[in-house]
């Protein structure tokens, strides 16, 4: 484990030379023969402010944050409170905690007061651990960037506690790491796909399960640990392997590459080539392809073919066509496809025409409907949607749906090919 770490000592009593820090020297020590690098040893007082300070600096610059000192029952022991307030976190009751305390008053006859049911109160989501050398648990916080271990101050609780949990939890630790395997949907939206997978969701602890939507996109990501070394974890297939079984018609891509990417590697490994002819995407769909490093191979060019006189001069539409049944329809889309194919002299022609809006819409052609065609030596295809959204939605919409369905097509070319690669 490559981790950066700094002790925190708190305690007034340190910073008036009442006593020894002994407890950092102990700490480093054992810290080196884990090989974790200690960075900082911090001596903070009693006092809420500053060890917030001293809190917030450290979370900023390491990954390990280890306090001593400041758990017991006191008013003057603010540590767990103080590090709840700085990252968030609820103080809540630990029942097994407050149970062993209670169990201990009772054997002892004493009266247990408020101030002691403190000692068994713990940040929201902390692993407690247990004190077999007194009453107040140590607390293990685990952040998004950084690790808080809160021991007690006492050397004769903290040495144990250090030694038979923390160093396991710290080796466990330094062995695994976080691992996650992204799939990413199109022609799917996102509440239908948390539909789809909601019992998985809902009853996901390891590995977790987290959609993202954006762009008129959804992706999954699927998180556990692994062992250091192992690659992906078991526990991630067997997720990844019921997803794809549920909604494996939608995935493009196993390992979160982008929908332009993926098929700009399917165009290279089949060794054909494209040219483009856009209309209202006005060259987006050609900009998404030319993002891929690489694919001047088989990307040949585009045509921004806007007005009806350059769909005709340089794609040769026909005027009929166009008079007849619009710059929006499928065969002007067709003529498109076919035109920049010839002209560009590639193996596949692509084309978008339609109405990205706000106006130009009427009942029959409604803002959003945009055609589309891929010409191809084997044949055509002519398909359209309805976008719904502003001008630059329908635009991105209909430059990555052009995009699939070019995808798609080169998927059917070719008979043998591990999907799961993409
Ligand atoms: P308690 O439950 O005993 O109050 P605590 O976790 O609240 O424990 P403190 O109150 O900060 O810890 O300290 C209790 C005692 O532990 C101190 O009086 C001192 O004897 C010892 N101690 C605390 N910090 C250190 C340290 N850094 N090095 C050595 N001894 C320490
Ligand atoms: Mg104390």
């Amino acid at each position: 484990m490559t981790m950066k770490s700094e002790i925190i000592s708190v305690g007034t009593e340190l910073l008036l030379g009442n006593i020894v820090n002994t407890n950092c020297a102990f700490l480093s020590g054992e810290l080196a023969k884990l090989g974790i690098d200690v960075y900082f040893h911090v001596t903070v007082g009693d006092n809420r402010r500053r060890l917030m300070e001293a809190v917030g600096e450290a979370m900023e610059r390491s990954g390990l944050i280890i306090t001593t000192g400041g758990l017991g029952p006191t008013s003057d022991d603010i540590t767990k409170e103080t590090i709840a307030e700085v990252t968030g976190r609820k103080l809540i009751p630990d029942e097994a905690e407050l149970a062993k305390l209670k169990a201990i008053f009772a054997r002892t006859n004493r009266e247990m007061t408020p101030n002691n049911i403190k000692q068994a109160y713990v940040p929201e989501g902390s692993l407690v651990v247990g004190n077999d050398n007194g009453t107040a648990p140590g607390i293990i916080l685990e952040l998004n960037d950084t690790i808080i271990i809160m021991l007690p101050g006492p050397p004769i609780e903290m040495k144990p506690m250090f030694n038979e949990k923390i160093v396991p939890y710290l080796k466990e630790k330094s062995s695994t790491s976080l691992v996650s395997v992204t799939l990413k949907f199109f022609g799917i939206g996102e509440s239908a796909l948390e539909h789809q997978l909601s019992d998985m969701i809902e009853s996901q602890s390891d590995p977790t399960i987290a959609p993202y939507a954006g762009d008129g996109e959804v992706s999954v990501r699927i998180t556990s640990r692994a062992k250091s070394g192992e690659k992906v974890p078991g526990s991630i297939v067997r997720v990844t392997d019921e997803i794809e079984k549920r909604l494996g018609e939608y995935i493009y891509s196993y390992h979160n590459r982008s929908l332009q990417q993926v098929t700009a590697m399917l165009l290279m490994e089949t060794g054909k080539t494209l040219a483009v002819a856009e209309s209202c995407t006005g060259g987006k769909l050609s900009a998404l392809i030319t993002s891929v490093p690489g694919v001047s191979k088989s990307y040949m060019g585009g045509i921004v073919s806007y007005s009806n006189e350059v769909k005709q001069s340089l794609l040769g539409v026909s005027r009929e066509t166009l008079t007849k049944t619009g710059a929006v329809s499928s065969e002007t889309a067709l003529q498109m496809a076919d035109g920049v194919r010839r002209v560009c002299g590639a193996d596949i022609g692509l084309s978008v025409t339609g109405i990205a809006g706000p106006e130009g819409g009427s009942d029959q052609k409604p803002v959003g409907l945009v055609h589309m065609a891929l010409s191809a030596e084997d044949g055509t295809l002519t398909w359209e949607r309805k976008f719904s959204g502003n001008r630059d939605k329908v635009q991105t919409f209909a430059a990555k749906n052009a995009l699939n369905h070019l995808r798609l097509y080169l998927l059917n070319t070719v008979t043998s090919i591990d999907k799961s690669r993409y």
